[in-house]
């Protein structure tokens, strides 16, 4: 569910026209509603009451500032994965006791920062990375929490690029070595180990992947106390699908996932963290563009538009379906027509969508892209040399620019050209 609804034949965000904000800002352009974010958000809290849990916001899935401020207002804790996310949680006023550090290449220097500006657990990903996370903590007279993410081999059944749950992704340690790892852990200095972790893939369709690993973690969890160790939190990664077709797909929903949470480690008496990226933010965000031009080519129509793959590389990068609507609806009766969606790159991977059946469209007017919430904006790039696009948050009946559209100047000013040349 989401609040990008029509009213009387016109795309709205909550209660903004979209072609407002279009005429004050520009295409393209993202905008997000704040009230699908807290929504979204709510589910997930909801889904874990009755338990001790937080929900842990992945923020690579949509790191804007205000998207974090109003997650972290509501009482969500960040999943980050470097240091300059670390910091944006931070700037964004989240408390370090609300901050979790995930990811395999965590630097020193990422350590040192989360270490002393406080951080609630450093889920380790490997042997190296745990000395040097015992060194540089000892070395501060710190103890750093720490989970260890462990690698359940089980098959999430989503895109190969986002799975990361079988034993031959870079993810996490073996889960048959884990009895090895934790005992490492407990023998290093300024180590304090408070749990396991797991995060099995993004974009999962079918809960049954995060059955078998939950059970598996449990099962890894009355192994762990037995060895003496103290099991007090499972961080149960992210993962969970968004329907970004709307017609044919509907993905669990967070209740239901709750609800196999507490069938399968439930018994434990463990705090439970999730990790959510994309369910609160995917469908909180629109990418909306305006048709350049309509080329007819030898035996397709192409409707080319001012976004291109650098502002939104899903489809490029994943071969990823976004639903493509027109911002004004068309009057009833018309003819729909069937386009090849492109982008002006200059590569033929820049194609969001192939044979798409949808209302005639003409230059000038504006399509909105459906579920770009999440792994749209922060994937961008200034490939082609054009500018990042602005950002808009939606919250009732008014909107802001929470990032906006750099200047030429401001983009050719960040290269510098030496003096010698
Ligand atoms: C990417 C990621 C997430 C979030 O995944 P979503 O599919 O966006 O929910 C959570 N935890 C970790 C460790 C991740 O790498």
């Amino acid at each position: 569910m989401d609040h990008f609804l029509y009213r009387s034949g016109e795309l709205y965000a909550e209660d903004v026209r979209v072609a407002d904000i279009a005429a004050t800002v520009g295409a393209p352009f993202y905008v997000y509603s704040a009230a699908t974010l807290k929504r979204h958000y709510e589910l997930f809290d909801q889904a874990l009451d009755g338990t001790e849990h937080l929900v842990c916001y992945a923020m690579k899935s949509n790191s804007n500032l205000a998207v974090i401020k109003l997650l972290g207002d509501l009482g969500a804790g960040m999943d980050v994965v470097s240091g300059g996310e670390y910091r944006r949680a931070i700037a964004a006023g989240v408390p370090g006791s609300r901050i979790v550090f995930s990811g395999i290449g965590k630097t020193r220097e990422e350590m040192t920062l989360a270490l002393k500006g406080g951080i609630r657990q450093f889920n380790v990903e490997s042997e190296p990375e745990m000395q040097a996370l015992s060194e540089i903590a000892s070395s501060l007279g710190i103890d750093a929490p720490i989970t260890i993410r462990v690698n359940p081999d089980v098959d999430a059944k989503t895109h190969e690029k986002i799975a990361t749950g079988k034993s031959e992704n870079k993810f996490g340690i073996p889960i048959s070595r884990a009895r090895e790892v934790y005992a490492l852990a407990a023998s290093l200095p300024g180590l304090n180990v408070v749990g396991i972790d797991v995060h099995i893939g993004s974009q999962l369709v079918n809960l049954e992947p995060f059955e078998l690993a939950y059970q598996k973690v449990a099962e890894l969890t009355e192994v762990l106390r037995a060895d003496g160790h103290e099991i007090k939190r499972l961080d149960l990664g992210g993962g969970l699908g968004i329907p970004y077709e709307r017609s044919n797909s509907a993905p669990p929903l967070p209740l239901d996932y709750g609800d196999l949470i507490k069938r399968t480690v439930g018994h434990l008496g463990c705090e439970i963290e999730i990790e959510p990226g994309r369910l609160i933010s995917g469908n909180a965000g629109l990418l909306v563009s305006e048709v350049i031009y309509v080329k007819s080519g030898e035996d397709r129509e192409f409707l080319i538009l001012d976004a291109a793959m650098n502002d939104l590389i899903r489809p490029a990068m994943y071969g990823a379906h976004h639903d493509i609507v027109p911002v004004v609806e068309p009057a009833p009766g018309e003819e729909p027509a069937k386009y090849d969606i492109v982008g002006p790159v200059c590569e033929s991977g820049d194609t969001f969508a192939k044979e798409r059946v949808m209302p005639s469209m003409k230059a000038g007017e504006l399509v909105a892209f459906r579920s770009a919430g999440a792994y749209g904006a922060v994937m961008a790039s200034e490939y082609n040399s054009r500018p990042l696009i602005p950002e808009v948050l939606v919250q009732g009946d008014h909107f802001g620019v929470i990032r906006p559209r750099p200047t030429f100047d401001e983009m050719l000013n960040r290269d510098t050209i030496p003096s010698w040349l």
